[in-house]
């Protein structure tokens, strides 16, 4: 490449804000010339370089904008300690035909089985798409609509959570809400519904105790499992805590169950 043609050239991937490529410039025409690249394999290199970076720039903010507690894999996931969830359905769900059919996902079970774990790892695959995702405990979510509705602000607040390619609410049922935060989990449900936008969720009760969740209203609690479950797939995890049986293995079992027993 002539020394013109060059600077004209780093000037415009300046211009058109291509970083990558520009940083990458220099030593690719120096390879096209030393290996006789023709002239759409210099130009395929150049542009790769720069979707490579952008999809991980997507990625990282991605996973930021996420904020998860916390990342686990489902590669992590040990099925064999958890008979009752299927490694099978898991592996469907990983592939994330869920999130485009508008399907939700709920994982029901006692405390330590890996609700958690499974939601953010299928969360952690989303965001690897570059696409993103909010996780938040049901009580958090519901603090920080009540904020919002205090300072009046509550539409752009409802907004910015039916606007995520993937919601996770996460411990639904581990406090008992009052009326109107009961009332606010209720808007954010309807509203991915409409949308069709996804939600994972997490909890321990059983839907029977639905009714205790979102403070004994008649109507909400039949009508946001209505919209759950209308497009759903529900994980019901049985057994006993993961954290327990690691210990129990480690010969502390006596010891937990004495001390779990109340
Ligand atoms: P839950 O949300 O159901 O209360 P967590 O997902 O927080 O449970 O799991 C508790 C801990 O045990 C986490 O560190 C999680 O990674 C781990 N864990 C639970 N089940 C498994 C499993 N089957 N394989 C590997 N780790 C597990
Ligand atoms: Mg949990």
């Amino acid at each position: 490449m002539s020394v013109v043609f060059e600077n004209i050239a780093a000037g415009a991937l300046e211009e058109l804000g291509l970083k990558t490529a520009l940083e990458h410039l220099d030593q690719a025409a120096q390879q096209a010339a030393a290996e006789k690249w023709s002239y759409t394999h210099f130009l395929g290199y150049l542009l790769d370089s720069e979707v490579k970076a952008k999809l991980q720039k997507n990625v990282d903010i991605a996973f930021k904008m996420a904020r998860f507690p916390y990342l686990k894999r489902l590669s992590d996931y040990e099925f064999k300690a958890q008979p009752s969830v299927d490694s099978k359905l898991i592996d469907e769900l990983s592939t994330g035909r869920y999130r485009d059919e508008g399907r939700n996902i709920i994982f029901l079970g006692p405390p330590g089985v890996g609700k958690t774990h499974l939601a953010i790892g299928l969360g952690s695959l989303i965001a690897e798409k570059g696409k993103r995702v909010y996780f938040s405990t049901a009580v958090d979510m519901v603090r920080k609509l009540n904020k919002a509705v205090d300072e009046n602000r509550l539409h752009r607040a409802l907004q910015m959570l039916v606007h995520p390619s993937l919601l996770i609410i996460d411990e639904v049922g581990y406090l008992q809400l009052e009326k109107d935060e009961a009332s606010l989990l209720f808007q954010v449900i309807c509203k991915r519904y409409d949308k069709g936008q996804p939600i994972i969720l997490t909890s321990n009760k059983p839907f029977s105790q639905w009714g205790e969740i979102f403070a004994n209203d008649p109507v909400m609690a039949p009508a946001v499992l209505d919209r759950l479950l209308h497009k759903s797939t529900v994980i019901n995890i049985k057994g006993e805590s993961y954290r327990l049986k690691e210990k129990r293995k480690a010969g502390l079992g006596s010891m937990i169950e004495g001390g779990e027993k109340k």
